[in-house]
């Protein structure tokens, strides 16, 4: 199974479900990359500070998949906010994946009291400019930050990768995205560990229409637009994971996934998170 596609407003193409890859570490950890990759996945999220860049650098030299088709995502420490520091930064996390050039570069989170975030944005340009990296993004950016980034540097993200899950729906700042061709990803697809997963509402539809309770959740991401980054230890939970193109939702059924809203699971609210 390999997920549908959309077009990226720069023109490169990125697919509708990835891998998240936060807590996969060691030779257990390239295994499930590997095998992550073996069963349809071509979207790698990664970051810096997950301290797994290396790891996902072995999956991808040890793969049978072209490296052109796979899209790397890593993302820029909150310590590294700055443009020279940017540009050291990037190098750093090039070297421990081993790539020559990264497809998706993020700003991990905005750390506004540090208020650097447009000095890094401007040296992301600067490398997209030297073709080291092919899109670039942020993450946690509030409406007000992408719009402070359109105004002092004349480009916008092309993602913003958010908390994003029936619990929290981010319905405004989705809105906001779309106005201004900016695509969603959503991290903690699943609502890691909370109660999500157990909500009767999700049991029911999920019975109804013959899948799991995970599934049904994803499929609700992608009915959004939004591109899910579930994890999983799990070979079989993978596969299942990446197994939602073949179901729809009704536009009601979606309504009342979403009607699940209640908040941030982990209280980190962009305004005053701060990100090392
Ligand atoms: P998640 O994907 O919502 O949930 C992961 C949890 O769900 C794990 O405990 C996993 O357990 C379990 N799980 C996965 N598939 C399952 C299934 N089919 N059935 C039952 N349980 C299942 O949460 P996340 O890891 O926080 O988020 C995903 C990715 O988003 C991360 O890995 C990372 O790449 C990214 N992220 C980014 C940010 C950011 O600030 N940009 C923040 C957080 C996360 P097992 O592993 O045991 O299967």
């Amino acid at each position: 199974m390999i997920a549908p596609e959309y077009a990226l407003r720069d023109g490169n193409r990125i697919p509708a479900l990835g891998l998240g890859t936060y807590g996969l570490d060691g030779q257990p950890g390239i295994d499930a990359i590997l095998s992550a990759i073996d069963v349809g996945y071509r979207l790698l999220d990664t970051a810096y500070n997950y301290e797994n860049e290396h790891i996902v650098g072995e999956a991808l030299r040890r793969t049978a998949v072209d490296r052109s088709d796979l899209i790397v995502t890593t993302k820029l420490p909150g310590r590294h906010h700055g443009y020279d520091e940017t540009l050291r930064s990037f190098d750093e996390s090039r070297h421990r994946l081993g790539v020559e050039w990264v497809d998706l570069y993020l700003i991990h989170w905005p750390n506004p009291s540090v208020d650097r975030y447009v000095d890094s944005w401007r040296a992301m340009i600067s490398l997209r400019e030297k073709g080291l990296v092919r899109s670039i993004g942020v993450s946690n950016f509030t409406e007000a930050m992408l719009t402070r980034l359109g105004e002092e540097t004349g480009l916008l993200p092309v993602v913003n990768q958010v908390e994003l899950h029936p619990y929290f729906p981010q319905a405004e700042l989705r809105a906001f995205h779309e106005a201004n061709g900016i695509r969603t990803e959503s991290w903690s697809p699943l609502g890691r560990k909370s109660e999500l997963l157990s909500e009767p509402l999700l049991a029911e539809l999920a019975q109804a229409k013959g899948v799991t309770v995970p599934q049904l959740v994803l499929r609700w991401h992608v009915a959004l637009g939004a591109i899910p980054i579930p994890k999983s230890s799990q070979p079989e939970r993978r596969a299942q994971n990446l197994d939602v193109f073949g179901f729809d939702l009704a536009p009601e059924e979606v309504e009342a996934i979403s009607a699940l809203s209640r908040g941030r699971i982990w209280g980190a609210d962009p305004n005053t998170h701060e990100e090392q």
